[in-house]
């Protein structure tokens, strides 16, 4: 093992683009940090270390999210501790064997879990392998990338930290039996480059190539580009015309990309930009006054730091459903999932509002900047840095009565 540099083993699935994108953000952040101090590896350890059909999991996910009711009885029937802890404890007799495979592999001076099923077992593992002298004392941290209601397995008190993004998910914890002192709240891990100086809005916007004079807004669907994306472009292009333009950020939906390059261009029409997935949706969100989006944690997150009002117009079930509440709450913007509505509510806060809407939409930007944890990432992996350092031990004993508590579940 190199003597210098420590080795960081970061646990994702992809069920969904925002647990990558979280693992990479810390990834991200702590090569700029740090050069080559730390070596990170991200490990999808459901498809690469499991066996079936455990390693079928994010494929799985992709299908239960599609099906609302099927994923929402998945996500209540487990979230009861009574249930999800057996359950894990049953599963992980099946692939604990892989987690030690991925221990073997990378050696790690600290483990990280960017997904709300990677807690319990891994903790288990390491505990046995600690105790057993066939590891040195290694600490264990999740990094919630739920925004607010998210799923108990998040939440394990063996866990070294918890790192949350809001407070509420800090009292999530406390119900799930963590201590004050094992959570940690920065916010969301977001890519650096969202906290980064970036040029007036002006220029932006002649550097994507967009009309300088005419309001804009932006419209995305998470990664995969899901939602009505196409009817609401309909609907603005409808009620606004000529007098506005929209971004809409087709991600890995190619099919939508191609339908809406077809639309009919020119007078009369909304000036449409169709972009791809892009890795720069950054200057997209600087260069447009508002954003039209799924309830993702991710985009939420990125909008709150490029100060622009955020109009929700639908959410993964479950997960994503605290969100909304989140960002009217705070006052900084609204829901609404018919895209008539959401024409008419674009309409009002770019171009037909009277005085006060208009200044009330100024607000809403300003709230949401000061909302925004541009500063998260790097704090998250200042702790993180410390804790691959510095084991900490008080893993122990909190594994150890995790330990117990299983030796006790199997001794009945
Ligand atoms: N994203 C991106 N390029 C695209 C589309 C999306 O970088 O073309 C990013 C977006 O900035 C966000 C993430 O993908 O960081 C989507 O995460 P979110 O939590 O909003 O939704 P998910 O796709 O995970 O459901």
């Amino acid at each position: 093992k190199d003597a210098v540099k420590k080795r960081i083993l970061i646990g994702m699935s992809n069920t969904g683009g925002g647990h990558k994108a979280s693992a990479e953000a810390i990834q991200a952040a702590f090569q700029e940090r740090y050069g080559k101090k730390y070596e990170i590896f991200i490990v999808d350890l459901w498809k690469e270390h499991t066996p079936a059909p455990f390693n079928s999991m994010p494929d799985t996910y992709s299908f239960l999210v599609k099906n609302a009711f099927l994923w929402r009885f998945t996500y209540e029937v487990t979230n009861p501790k009574l249930i999800h802890v057996p359950y894990l404890s049953a599963v992980g007799s099946f692939v604990s064997r892989g987690v030690h495979e991925a221990l073997d592999k990378y050696h790690p001076d600290l483990v990280v879990s960017v997904h709300p099923l990677m807690q319990h077992i891994p903790i288990r593992v390491m505990a046995e392998r600690i105790r057993s002298g066939a590891m040195p004392p290694t600490n264990f941290a999740t990094v919630v990338t739920d925004f607010t209601t998210c799923h108990n397995t998040w939440f394990c008190p063996g866990a070294t930290r918890c790192f949350v993004p809001t407070d509420y998910c800090r009292q999530l914890a406390l119900e799930n039996d963590m201590a004050p002192e094992q959570i940690i709240l920065h916010g969301l891990p977001i890519r650096p480059s969202f906290s980064r100086p970036l040029p007036s809005r002006a220029v932006l916007r002649r550097t994507l190539g967009m009309a300088t004079g005419l309001p804009a807004v932006l419209l995305v669907g998470g990664g995969e580009g899901m939602g009505a994306l196409e009817e609401t472009v309909s609907q603005l292009d409808a009620r606004l015309g000529d007098k506005c333009q929209v971004v809409v950020i087709c991600g890995r939906n190619r099919s939508l990309q191609e339908r809406l390059r077809a639309r009919p261009k020119g007078t009369g029409h909304v000036l449409l930009h169709v972009c791809g997935f892009v890795d720069n949706i950054h200057e997209w969100m600087g260069a447009c006054d508002a954003i039209i989006t799924k309830a993702g944690p991710g985009t939420i997150a990125e909008a709150l730091i490029s100060g622009i009002p955020i109009l929700l117009n639908g959410n993964v079930p479950c997960q994503e459903e605290g969100n909304i509440p989140y960002v009217i709450d705070n006052r900084v913007g609204t829901f609404e999932t018919r895209p008539d509505r959401i024409a008419s509510i674009i309409a009002s806060w770019l171009i037909e509002g009277g005085e006060e809407q208009r200044a009330e939409f100024v607000a809403m930007g300003r709230r949401a900047k000061a909302l925004g944890r541009p500063k998260a990432v790097y704090r998250i992996v200042d702790d993180l840095a410390a804790l691959a350092d510095e084991p900490c031990f008080d893993f122990g004993p909190a594994a150890a009565a995790l330990l117990r508590q299983r030796n006790g579940a199997a001794a009945t």
